[in-house]
């Protein structure tokens, strides 16, 4: 989250699912050993991400899981409220489906790899779906799909940038690893208000943004100012205008850091969308705080990196962005 704060109290039931509550008290002993469970979790998740990912595409039992994806991802695309939540589910269905197909498979090949996907599309897939199923009837809560795709250009810009960068420069600290923050060659492309990523290895990546009433409230009821807070399929921020204020520089580094929430954790680590990413996400925050957490820049899978590896970009092009303003309004005085 590039900074979201929900006191889970406060929060309403629907909202409550996807809230996310900050605190400023410093990491604690108790802490310490809750967010070191949530990171041993997520290395354990982590360790099913070298298994296959979808059944063999001559393997007819998984035909009706990729209709179902390739439909569910144009839906979940379209920007229409409703269809695209319908969209998310079918997606996630889609994955469920896939579980079969691989069992059938892994017995059929006596592949353990593939089997062992089997039953992480079964355990995963099963959360994504019920997820996406108790998501569904509160399609009326988000608000208007927010632009994303005018800035693919920036995002792209940010993304090439990124692979300049040296890695200490944008790793969190001594227990992070990473080469990269995202896969080498990753970029998107416009597709109506949304981003189309291609990642090299895994492959398309839709991201979305909403604006969203019940983020918008709760940041008012906990007197919190975060503008966007992930979702597996994108994020939401809290109003249009609020988007649209800031600048382009601003918007690609907030989409980029919600999108290694999106992809890098919530689908490479958690596997999908299912309910375990949020409790994985709350139960550590109020001990060890927004930079300290697992999930922002406590950790070699922190979302803070994006930030750290675009601070540069971000300034030089801000302040160029600042003096071609400053240039204009002088030039508009002198004519
Ligand atoms: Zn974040």
């Amino acid at each position: 989250m590039t900074a979201t704060a929900v006191t889970p109290a406060l929060a309403p039931a629907h909202a409550r699912r996807d809230a996310c509550p900050r605190s400023h008290r410093g990491p604690g002993r108790a802490g310490a050993r809750v967010g070191s469970r949530a990171l041993v979790l997520c290395v354990l998740l982590t360790s099913c991400g070298t298994l296959p990912t979808d059944s063999h595409a001559y393997n007819p039992l998984g035909w009706p899981s990729k209709a179902f994806q390739s439909t569910g991802f144009v839906a979940a695309d379209s920007g229409w409220p409703f269809v695209r939540e319908f969209g998310r589910l079918l997606g996630a269905v889609g994955e469920l489906l896939d579980a079969p197909a691989l069992l059938v498979e892994g017995v059929a090949t006596a592949s353990p790899d593939t089997l062992g996907a089997g039953l992480r599309h079964t355990v995963f897939g099963s959360g994504s779906t019920l997820t996406a199923a108790y998501n569904l009837p509160c399609f009326v809560m988000p608000g208007r799909n927010i632009d994303l795709g005018r800035d693919a250009e920036v995002v792209n810009e940010a993304l090439a940038f990124l692979e300049t960068v040296d890695p200490a420069e944008f790793r969190l600290g001594d227990f992070d690893d990473r080469e990269s923050v995202f896969p080498k060659g990753t970029r998107c492309r416009r597709s109506g208000e949304n981003l189309i990523y291609t990642i090299p290895g895994r492959g398309e990546v839709l991201q979305s943004a909403e604006s969203s009433i019940a983020f918008d409230w709760l940041n008012t009821l906990a007197s919190t100012s975060f503008g966007a807070q992930e979702r597996s399929w994108g994020f939401v921020v809290r109003t249009k205008a609020a988007w649209d204020e800031r600048s382009r520089y601003r918007r690609a580094v907030t989409i980029l850091h919600e999108l290694c929430h999106q992809e890098q954790q919530m689908r490479q680590v958690f596997v999908g969308w299912n309910f375990a990413y949020w409790p994985a996400y709350m139960a550590p925050f109020p001990f060890t705080g927004h930079e300290g957490h697992w999930a922002e820049g406590g950790s070699a899978l922190g979302a803070n990196a994006v930030n750290r590896g675009l601070t540069r970009w971000f300034v030089r092009n801000w302040r160029r962005e600042k003096s071609e303003q400053a240039l204009r309004q002088d030039s508009q005085r002198d004519s």
